[in-house]
């Protein structure tokens, strides 16, 4: 039995700074300095053998925070002392899928998806939003905030409403997918559509919470990217424990690449996995400010993008808050940034479906990313590669129908085009007539 529990800190993230603080805290950057913050602990030895087999022994077990695929590893995410304020929906449990056309595609010999949208409420923002959510319960916040490019409010909106807390989300008008907006209006979300983008929304909310008792739940709060952590440690799990060569997510604001680092770094220095695998972060060429600062000479400071673009809004971020713990994942993990085009972006969204399988398109930047990686000769076509898709097909219904019926527009600044598509799939319009049907399809 795990009786003793490892004593959760809040640390300072900047390595010049070694400021901590109570995890009842509510704080959302160091006093002293101003960087984020990280949950540290003070982890209790244990063989890593041991805890795995207890991971895998809660799969039976009827509990709520046995069958969640966040809680079920609450040993490396012990921040919670009374399991009555978790605050769940059965979140991770995600499928990891083959996928032989996405491979072929990205010229790899075979290729892993890993489907976070396959989560309660259609994207991995729902991993981190039970741990920012119980957490927010834990300290009796009665009203949570968050900026976001439609999954965060989603996502807060449902564990919100969950857990009895009133819920104000600020999103950029215009910017937000229909199934996104729909989500957050329908778990009775207060949201407030502000004429700018993303990133003006992050700065009045960040404001707003230093001056309300608003909880703020973006990613910039550390106990949120302590439950994204499990979208590695459950994918370890189902790799049997043996790191991937490759690991390969869409950037944002870069909250999952940070976690991801936190979780490899964790499960690496606990015994958990043998080696730590590489990861790439793919970001849309109209909003990539991450690829242009890893591809500078002064990575001290990043030059963000007013106006950023891409039709894959859940990516659409000119000033990402998490850079600088961003960095320090590529740093642990030899990792890259590449960048690819709304067109590069929407064919590997439609290869991804021919999968069965589909995704959104902020998702589908890894595929494409990957492509671009194996044809600079950076992956190997023989290397072990698993892309995380981040969020549902059905989050953003309009771009896949724009894209097969042809009609997919995107304006990059130099006026509207259409994204040409390779893979369309055209609806055929036919009368209501069973002999005509079957001569136009020829069945
Ligand atoms: C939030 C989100 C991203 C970006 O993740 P970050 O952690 O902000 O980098 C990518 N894809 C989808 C579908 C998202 O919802």
């Amino acid at each position: 039995m795990n009786t003793s529990r490892p004593l959760a800190i809040l640390g300072c993230s900047s390595e010049s700074c070694s400021a901590r603080y109570p995890i009842e805290e509510r704080i959302y950057l160091c006093r002293q300095c101003g960087e984020l913050l990280d949950v540290d602990y003070d982890w209790r030895s244990e063989p890593a053998a041991d805890v795995k087999q207890r991971f895998l022994n809660r799969r039976t077990s009827g509990r709520a925070e046995d069958r969640s695929g966040v809680w079920r590893y609450r040993e490396l995410l012990p921040f919670i002392e009374d399991s009555a304020k978790i605050v769940t929906l059965g979140e991770g449990n995600t499928p990891i899928y083959e996928a032989s056309r996405s491979a072929e595609y990205s010229g790899l010999d075979s290729i892993r998806l890993k489907h976070q949208g396959m989560n309660p409420t259609g994207s991995f923002k729902d991993n981190g939003m039970t741990a920012g959510v119980s957490q927010a319960n834990v300290l009796g916040a009665t009203a949570v905030a968050c900026a976001s490019t439609g999954n965060t409010s989603a996502s807060m909106a449902a564990y919100a409403a969950r857990a009895n807390m009133r819920a104000y989300v600020f999103i950029p008008a215009g910017h937000v997918a229909s199934g996104k907006l729909s989500q957050a209006l329908d778990y009775g979300a207060t949201v407030i559509e502000i004429e700018g983008s993303f990133d003006d929304a992050m700065r009045i909310v960040r404001e707003l919470a230093l001056e309300t008792d608003l909880y703020l739940l973006n990613s910039m709060n550390p106990f949120r990217l302590e439950g994204q952590k499990a979208i590695i440690i459950e994918m370890m799990e189902q790799l049997g424990w043996l790191a991937p060569d490759w690991i390969i997510v869409p950037g944002g604001n870069l909250g999952n690449t940070s976690a991801f680092g936190k979780a490899l770094k964790e499960l690496h220095d606990l015994g958990f996995i043998g080696r730590i695998p590489r990861l790439a972060v793919i970001q849309a060429e109209g909003a990539s400010p991450f690829f242009s600062l890893f591809n500078s000479s002064d990575r001290s400071r990043l030059i963000s993008n007013p106006h950023p673009s891409t039709l894959a809004t859940a990516i659409r971020i000119g000033n990402p808050v998490s850079w600088k713990k961003a960095l320090r994942t590529l740093a642990l993990t030899d990792g890259v940034v590449e960048r690819v085009t709304e067109d590069e972006i929407a064919d590997a969204k439609a290869v991804i479906g021919r999968d069965g399988i589909g995704c959104e398109p902020a998702s589908a930047a890894t595929v494409a990313g990957v492509k671009k990686l194996t044809s600079s000769g950076k992956i190997g076509r023989d290397d072990s590669v698993v892309c995380v898709l981040t969020g549902n097909l059905l989050k953003d219904p309009d771009y896949t129908v724009d894209y097969h019926k042809g009609a997919l527009k995107f304006d990059d600044g130099a006026g509207e085009r259409l994204v040409p598509g390779s893979f369309r799939n055209l609806p055929v319009h036919a009368a209501a007539d069973k002999q005509a049907i079957r001569n136009k399809l020829g069945i």
